[in-house]
């Protein structure tokens, strides 16, 4: 795919609206129904403060463009997973900043990017440098961050993660125990945040969740005082007691129920159009696709559409998944392959499936969560695997 546009240093990683004549789907990113996902997630944790987790690319969805809507509409914290996405972040917020004003006046102060992988071994002078706070995960973070602060003659910002039942990252309970005994090896460090993970938020009668809310509010109590953080999308479901300070959520704000199998709350976000590239009739006894999965009971007829598994739309789809056309809904047949996939769509009219006609593969007829149950996953995996051919319109926050 030739670049279309030369804005930015990474202007050219997708496909644009303008090519969407010249690919196999266009998928479209609501950005104002992002922005009002962040603020009904505020409204519901107010009075605590709403940060937007946009780390793998802000689930898939473009951080270029999530990032700033979400600015502008007043989320001031953010959290990435690596220093390089954090780096990119820096980048994106700071033409926001630049853009976001009249001449004359004074821009919007610098949003907080917190960095959840911690410190990244030889790289860590690079966090202060572009105004990232590092989470740190362990004790070793803690002396390496304390050490640097030393070193350069200044308080450096972190926040601090405790383990309380995921046994991913963060202080385990023997380090809290030697931090809380020894409250000097904070020495130059500026706590901005003491956080934790929950590990069951999305199923709310799950004992581990009250065990977690303990081990937090008791892990609190033994580090000097300091906002705190525990909540992510279903987390802030679970009620004020799991708010503290700062939410954090993520999934939610790309319109993903934040708890499986409850009514959504949140809005649509993601469209995918496939364009069907044919169409054909075949008879009973014939087969479709790699392995001959699907034989026609009947005759049928089968559309193609220009999208596979190197797209993202999973190849565990095969013979599961649904699509929608003109009000219609059509099942998947066959395997799904790299570049294509077939859709049965006997039942509708041939003046809708046809050639140069698209299918919704996602979107208000197709949710991400449905599209997940399809393929026996979560809406998080479909969301961030999302392909990279696809031509992407993103519709603005402020229509
Ligand atoms: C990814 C992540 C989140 C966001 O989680 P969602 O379930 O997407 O809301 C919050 N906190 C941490 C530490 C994370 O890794």
């Amino acid at each position: 795919m030739p670049p279309t546009s030369t804005e930015g240093p990474r202007a050219s990683r997708f496909p644009t609206a303008a090519d969407a004549g010249r690919v196999g789907a266009v998928l479209t990113v609501d950005l104002a129904a992002i922005v009002a996902n962040w603020r009904l997630l505020r409204d519901r944790s107010a009075p605590a403060e709403c940060a937007a987790v946009v780390k793998a690319d802000a689930y898939g969805l473009g951080v270029e463009q999530v990032a700033p809507a979400l600015a502008e509409a007043g989320c001031r914290v953010f959290f990435v997973a690596t220093l390089d996405e954090g780096v990119a972040l820096r980048w994106v917020l700071e033409q926001w900043r630049q853009g976001a004003v009249e001449p004359d006046t004074a821009s919007p102060a610098p949003p907080a990017i917190f960095v959840l992988g911690g410190l990244p071994p030889g790289s860590e002078t690079e966090l202060p440098r572009h105004g990232l706070i590092p989470v740190l995960n362990s004790l070793g973070d803690l002396e390496t961050w304390s050490l640097l602060a030393q070193l350069l003659g200044m308080r450096l910002p972190a926040a601090l993660h405790v383990d309380t039942g995921m046994s991913r990252l963060g202080l385990p309970a023997d380090e809290l125990d030697r931090l809380a005994n020894d409250p000097d090896r904070l020495e130059g460090v500026n706590l901005a945040l003491v956080m934790s993970h929950l590990a069951c938020a999305d199923e709310p009668a799950h004992e581990l969740n009250q065990r977690q809310l303990e081990a937090f509010t008791a892990a609190r109590a033994r580090l000097p005082a300091t906002p705190a953080s525990l909540a992510n999308s279903a987390g802030i479901f679970l009620g004020a007691a799991f708010h503290f300070q700062l939410v954090r959520p993520g999934v939610a704000l790309y319109g993903v129920a934040p708890i499986a199998g409850e009514p959504n709350p949140m809005q649509g976000v993601v469209r995918l159009d496939a364009r069907i590239l044919q169409v054909r009739e075949i008879d009973t006894g014939g087969t479709v696709g790699y392995g001959a999965t699907h034989r026609a009971r009947g005759r049928e007829r089968i559309a193609t559409v220009s999208v596979g598994y190197a797209d993202g739309y999973l190849r565990s789809l095969s013979g599961r998944a649904s699509a929608v056309i003109g009000g219609y809904r059509v099942p998947l047949v066959g395997r799904v392959s790299m570049d294509l996939t077939t859709f049965d769509v006997t039942g509708v009219p041939e003046e809708l499936a046809r050639p140069g006609a698209t299918l919704q593969l996602l979107g208000p007829e197709h949710p991400v969560d449905a599209l997940a149950e399809e393929a026996g996953t979560i809406g998080y995996e479909i969301l961030t695997s999302l392909g990279a051919r696809y031509a992407r319109a993103y519709l603005p926050a402020d229509r």
